[in-house]
């Protein structure tokens, strides 16, 4: 029997899609799980590409099964498995084989794999894939790090898998070592920050303006239509309009307000803040998902402190604030992916990757959850301004942050008024306010600093004057 192109160790919900999406793309695939009888259950299944499968029960067995130099892609639980499984596979492998790690790995693990293979002869990818489960059968979004070299090697079977947006793949590589890994966790960092925005309009429609599941339903399928067009507004509007089976009312209805953080989210907020570089969005939504895991803890607080004593939202012009509503969720996008960007801009310095900020938008406009038409403008504004300080000063960008200004802020503070949370809306408010003031307070917080800690400042002027007058002693 011929021997395989690729292999892949990981057969849960990602790796057994992946395998099927590779196995129908024409590539030979032989396949590895830890428990074999998961191996023999997803070959019963996999019908007509069965042919293009080898299932295989040991690692001998496994890595004899495919032609070298050897790419294997591991898709297991991230963390410490992934350097136990990488130990099984090592023995077995020659010089130039491949492993690819696709899951969701911390970068930091990435380099220190990636380091600790640089002489051995074997080489090292670390590959983020967005999409989830359907975009795994059917075209991820693929981000690759790794050596160009390495790149070359996998490109051709990568681009057979990754998604497609008008005929271009959702493929590239992004750079040396972590930068693959790095990409995919700001790619989820600003996944959560759209998800928490979509839920606090949501929650102004529910309990500012009492509208039902269906009728929600029906504006986030309008926006659809429009600026907001993507895939998480379009599964916001089948999610609101499902009926569930038990009670038969909205099924948001009755599902518990209850959401977990963990892994690539809170790494993007821990790593925008590693580098100095705001993610308030990003930030603001992980911060979100921890507080509403306190259910009873919220309960509790309710009934000693009450709602916030306001009076209830009105508005005169339901369609206007609708509108309103539309326009705040597109700026708290644009907040939240100039931030996400400049993050990743300054990892790009840090570490040396050089990444392709044009490219990354682009491969992220089909196959990954945040996918949409403004991907479509955000490429085309990094490739106009590939200088670009920061999103929202692009000609482009500068126009959106300008046309919805109004908008956000009414809506920010009709949410405050009427004491309904919008942490993300408004840190997005926050940030424009900040970024956009050439002159800031910070002047107070120099004086205060040299005031305690006679640390000294600079002076707007630009004179040679480092310390204030209370240096002398008066600080105590
Ligand atoms: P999953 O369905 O829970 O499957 C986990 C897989 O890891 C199984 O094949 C399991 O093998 C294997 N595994 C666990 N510990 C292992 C160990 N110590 N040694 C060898 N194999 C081990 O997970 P998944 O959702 O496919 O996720 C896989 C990776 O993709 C994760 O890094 C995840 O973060 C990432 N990811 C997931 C999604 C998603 O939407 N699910 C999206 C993007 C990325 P057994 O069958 O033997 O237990």
């Amino acid at each position: 029997m011929a021997q395989a192109e690729i292999g892949l160790i990981g057969l849960g919900v990602m790796g057994s899609n992946l395998a099927l999406n590779i196995a129908e793309k024409g590539n030979k695939i032989a396949v590895f799980n830890r428990t074999v009888a998961r191996t023999k259950e997803f070959y019963e299944e996999a019908g007509d590409l069965k042919g293009q499968i080898v299932p295989c029960e040991t690692i001998e067995e496994f890595v004899a099964a495919i032609r070298p130099p050897r790419p294997i892609i591991i898709m297991i639980q991230a963390g410490a498995a992934v350097d136990q499984q990488m130990d099984l596979l090592r023995p077995y492998l020659e010089k130039n084989d491949i492993m690819i790690d696709a899951g969701n790995a911390n970068f930091r693990d990435t380099m220190r794999r990636f380091d600790a293979l640089k002489d051995s002869g074997l080489t090292f990818i670390g590959m983020g894939v967005s999409g989830g489960e359907e975009g795994a059968r059917h075209g991820p979004s693929i981000m690759v790090g790794g050596t160009e070299d390495s790149w070359k090697r996998v490109e051709k079977v990568l681009t057979s898998i990754a998604a497609k947006y008008n005929d271009d793949p959702c493929v590239a590589w992004l750079g040396e070592n972590g930068a693959g890994h790095f990409v995919k966790t700001i790619h989820n960092g600003i996944e959560y920050a759209d998800m928490q925005m979509i839920a606090e309009i949501y929650g102004i429609l529910r309990d500012g303006l009492k509208m039902s599941a269906a009728e929600i339903g029906e504006v986030f399928g309008q926006w659809n239509k429009g600026r907001l067009e993507s895939y998480l507004i379009e599964i916001t509007e089948k999610v609101l309009a499902a009926k569930d089976p038990i009670a038969g009312g909205p099924m948001v209805d009755m599902i518990l307000d209850k959401a977990g953080q963990k892994g690539t989210g809170k790494w993007s907020a821990i790593e925008a803040q590693n580098m100095g570089v705001p993610a308030t969005g990003i930030e603001a939504a992980v911060a979100a998902r921890s507080i509403s895991s306190f259910k009873a803890e919220r309960e509790a607080a309710e009934k000693i402190l009450g709602l916030p004593d306001v009076p209830a939202l009105s508005v005169a012009d339901k369609a206007a604030f609708i509108k309103d509503l539309e326009s705040a969720l597109l700026a708290g996008k644009i907040g939240a992916y100039a931030q996400g960007f400049a993050v990743m801009a300054a990892a790009s310095k840090e570490y040396n990757w050089n990444l392709p900020m044009p490219t990354i938008a682009k491969i992220w406009r089909a196959g990954c959850i945040i996918r949409s038409q403004f991907l479509d403008e955000i490429t085309s504004a990094f490739t106009k301004a590939p200088d670009a300080a920061n999103l929202i000063v692009t000609p482009a960008f500068a126009t959106m942050v300008k046309d919805t200004d109004a908008a956000l802020r009414r809506v920010v503070s009709a949410a405050a008024l009427h004491g309904l949370p919008v942490p993300a809306l408004a840190s997005a408010l926050g940030y424009f306010d900040s970024y956009r003031r050439g002159r800031g307070t910070a002047n107070v917080i120099q004086a205060q600093r040299d005031f305690f800690g006679a640390h000294g400042f600079d002076r707007l002027d630009g004179a040679d004057s480092h310390h204030g007058p209370w240096g002398s002693g008066l600080n105590g």
